[in-house]
């Protein structure tokens, strides 16, 4: 196991690490910018070393400064975490050139699948179904039309190099694809500095179901079931589960395999998601795989027992993985919401600043994953996510009856939060009954 490592992130998934990390014995070393100084979680570590200012281009995202903490901590190997530097080949490859071990797949598997085009064609030669579209990157629009037409409209634009739901649109016949493709090649090269976009089918009324996997570097991949991540809202995740509800026993199986056979092609190893869609035919399609950490994994560790965290760590410092498939088991429900500074009354506004006040929820089988605590700024510079809150129950009414509790029971006060719009969530008969697809949020409550 490594004597010290860098957590090159913040927040709650730098906490997240560090605790995993003192729990192991391993040394950790922090980064922080200067809208971050003084946050409670740092003095968890053994060092932190500012990085930069509030922006996280000039601060988490710098990677020469990044490198130099590293190099200064004296570490073996750095943590990404979620968002910023977590799935930049680049900066993986940097790392390793440096001799600090990455927490994470190699670069070139991450370079492979973080191409969302090249993903697909990975998939298709593994045997795993995407959705129908065009077979490579589209130049222009008569081939475009052309390909949407074989497929039928509607059809989704997606950039190549997306994330975060940008780059990402709807054309419903011909002349709003023209228009559309100009929209999504302008928005892609803007975010991505890479306009390279490709169709696929819309599939109406999907669910979101993602499978998780580990693998390390003795040629072990397993997964660790799935997780249903259907309730969004602008494809962002809100409330998160494992198992899936109503999910077929046969079609959990094959997906669960297909994600396996992905992965072992892409000759990845440590920690990972494959994403997929399933539509009401239940017909699941390949969409993306993550290859990180995902903010949603402690679901995963509520029903299978398994750290992921410590996991990752094992895998990159050589270990053989501790379980084989058939040890994995799904026990009970788990449920997760995640807390944003975000005002549900004036379209989900982001809503830094002050917490005064603050009272979390606890008891058997509730885990609050915060960085935040009463007297704690929440800064305007950074993702507005200040915490996951989860349960974990022997079935899923008990789950959603103790999240309901649970959100009860949290208070923040000087912020606005998203917890009133979840309360509404679980409260609806539609939830329960799991006849929910991706578009439910937004259909559901309108502006
Ligand atoms: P990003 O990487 O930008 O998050 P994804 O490919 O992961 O993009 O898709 C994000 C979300 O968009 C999915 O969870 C799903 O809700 C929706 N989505 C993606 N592909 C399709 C599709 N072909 N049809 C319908 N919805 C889709």
């Amino acid at each position: 196991m490594f004597k010290r490592i860098l957590v090159a992130n913040r927040g709650e998934i730098a906490l997240r690490v560090i605790r995993a990390c003192r729990e192991l014995g391993v040394e950790t070393v922090a980064i922080y910018s200067e809208a971050d100084r003084g946050a409670q979680y740092l003095d968890l570590a053994d060092e932190a070393y500012c990085v930069g200012p509030a922006k996280a281009a000039d601060s988490y995202l710098k990677i020469d400064r990044v490198i130099s903490a590293a190099e200064i901590g004296n570490v073996q190997a750095i943590h990404p975490g979620y968002g910023f530097l977590s799935e930049n080949a680049h900066f993986n490859e940097v790392c390793r050139s440096c001799n600090i071990d990455f927490i994470g797949p190699g670069f070139e598997a991450m370079r492979r699948l973080g191409d969302k085009n090249e993903a697909r064609k990975m998939a298709r030669a593994a045997n795993v179904p995407c959705v129908p579209g065009s077979d490579g990157l589209i130049t222009d629009e008569k081939e475009a039309i052309s390909v949407a037409r074989e497929i039928g409209f509607p059809v989704l634009i997606k950039a190549t190099a997306g994330g975060g739901g940008k780059g990402m649109r709807v054309a419903a016949n011909d002349l709003s694809l023209k228009s559309a493709i100009q929209q999504a090649q302008a928005e892609a090269l803007a975010a991505f500095g890479n306009a390279g976009i490709y169709l696929e089918r819309y599939v109406e009324l999907p669910r979101h179901i993602e499978v998780q996997i580990v693998a390390d570097h003795h040629g072990n991949v397993v997964h660790l079931w799935e997780r249903d991540c259907t309730m969004q809202r602008r494809h962002q995740k809100v409330i998160e589960e494992s198992p899936a509800a109503h999910l077929e026993p046969q079609v959990r199986n094959a997906i669960c395999e297909a994600a396996v056979r992905l992965i072992k092609s892409a000759d990845y190893t440590n920690a990972g998601t494959v994403e997929f869609i399933v539509d009401r035919q239940n017909n699941f399609y390949f969409i993306e795989v993550n290859a990180r950490i995902q903010v949603e994994h402690p679901v995963t560790e509520m029903v299978t027992g398994i750290d992921l965290i410590k996991t990752q760590l094992r895998i990159a410092s050589g270990e053989p993985l501790p379980f084989k498939q058939s040890d994995i088991k799904q026990t009970g429900v788990a449920l997760e919401c995640r807390i944003n500074a975000e005002d549900p009354a004036r379209g989900f506004q982001p809503s830094p600043g002050l917490i005064t006040r603050m009272m979390t929820p606890g008891g058997p089988g509730v885990r609050f994953d915060s960085h935040a605590y009463p007297g704690y700024t929440v800064s305007p510079h950074y993702d507005s996510m200040i915490g996951k809150l989860l349960v974990h129950r022997p079935t899923r009414d008990e789950a959603i009856q103790a999240m309901k509790q649970a959100l009860g029971e949290l208070r923040i006060e000087g912020i606005k939060t998203t917890a009133s719009r979840q309360q509404d969530i679980l409260s609806h008969a539609a939830f329960s009954a799991g006849t929910v697809d991706t578009k439910f949020i937004e259909r559901t409550w309108p502006g």
